[in-house]
């Protein structure tokens, strides 16, 4: 084996995917699994292919050819809104994309067309968090504008919080989007069949029947990867937590003062640390750093372990208080949360150690 390495739990995945659809089609919702955090690993594909997984969506378009060539053939969604650059081969492969410009939208409907195709666009509709979607009082025009052409259909409406401003999903944001489609709907004529209302964060709305009965979509990822909402900062009732653990090497250990000495430039990425007076410290070095991993989402398994920081190849730890003792060649090991687990899967690395049990 070689470190860092990932270690996978890939039936304790398998599992949470078939709770959480059970969980959502009790309440007729259909879950579409968010699979971006894997970086269209295969051998996580194939182990969900073998559970009749039959809705995904992913970010990069690349993942969803290559899951598409392994033979699956039910329904891809792209789950980041598309590049003008991308239009020809989203075609190909994809059933719905995200929407939020309609200029992308005429050239994704002559691309269509061209092949013989109609693609469901999913309307995004920016409530709050202030990444994708066109602004609320734009939606009846937009959706006017997409009902002229040929080569595409309005799959639904849907929105996304939590990302980037970290706006919770509520009551009241939520009942925006569900007062929109209904708008929607009368204003047009027309149905809209899908109200694909968010991600992992949306499912603490669970207990508000109303809402409930009006979304029938969900995009959810973090939920199954790792039975967490970090929005929300929870984890999920009855789902496996924590299925990806990082095992890193050590190949420092050493006491040393808290403070650092001499004068301060910037670190690594130009910004300026500071640092409170602990005192002498027991310090260590895990060979792993900023190109494997977030270390801000790192949880130590052993109970005392400080993560410090990390610059691109080393991970800086305080083991002071550790409950066991450490030498250097042995494997630490660590909880990830998405963005970590995010970043293990992108890194080359990083070795993936796939676990069935
Ligand atoms: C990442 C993403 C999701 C899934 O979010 P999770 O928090 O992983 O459930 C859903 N929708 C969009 C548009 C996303 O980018």
């Amino acid at each position: 084996m070689s470190y860092p390495r990932l270690d996978i739990y890939l039936n304790r995945i398998k599992e949470n995917y078939l709770k959480m659809k059970k969980i959502c089609a009790e309440k007729n919702i259909k879950l579409t699994a968010v699979i971006k955090a894997f970086s269209g690993d295969e051998n996580i594909f194939r182990s969900l292919l073998n559970i009749d997984i039959d809705s995904i969506a992913d970010s990069r378009l690349q993942n969803i050819k290559k899951f598409r060539e392994l033979g699956y053939s039910k329904e891809a969604v792209l789950l980041r809104i598309p590049m003008l650059s991308e239009i020809d081969r989203l075609v190909e492969y994809v059933d719905h994309t995200l929407i939020s410009e309609i200029v992308i939208c005429r050239y994704l409907s002559e691309k269509a067309l061209r092949k013989g195709k109609k693609i469901g666009v999913i309307v995004m509709i920016d409530l709050g968090d202030r990444r994708e979607g066109i602004m609320p009082d734009e939606l009846i025009d937009f959706l006017k504008e997409i009902n002229k052409l040929e080569g595409v259909y309005i799959e639904g409406l849907g929105t996304n919080l939590g990302c980037f401003a970290g706006i919770l999903p509520d009551v009241t944001n939520t009942k925006k989007l569900i007062d929109l489609k209904n708008k929607a709907e009368k204003e047009l004529n027309i149905k809209i069949s899908r109200l694909s209302a968010g991600n992992t964060a949306t499912t603490k709305l669970f207990g508000e029947k109303n809402l409930v009965a009006e979304i029938n979509n969900l995009r959810i990822g973090e939920g199954i990867l790792i039975g967490t909402d970090i929005t929300n900062q929870r984890t999920l009732k009855s789902m496996h937590h924590y299925n990806f653990r990082l095992k890193a090497e050590i190949i420092e250990l050493k006491n040393k003062p808290s403070l650092p000495e001499g004068s301060t430039g910037r670190d690594f990425s130009g910004r300026k640390k500071r640092f409170t007076d602990r005192g002498l410290r027991m310090r260590a070095i895990a060979a792993a750093g900023k190109q494997d991993i977030d270390y801000t989402g790192l949880y130590p398994e052993i109970e005392g372990i400080e993560v410090l920081g990390a610059s691109s190849d080393h991970l800086i730890l305080d083991l002071t208080n550790a409950e066991k003792e450490i030498k250097i060649g042995d494997i630490v090991s660590f909880k990830m949360n998405y963005s970590a687990v995010l970043q293990a899967m992108t890194s080359k690395y990083v070795e993936k150690n796939y676990i069935e049990g």
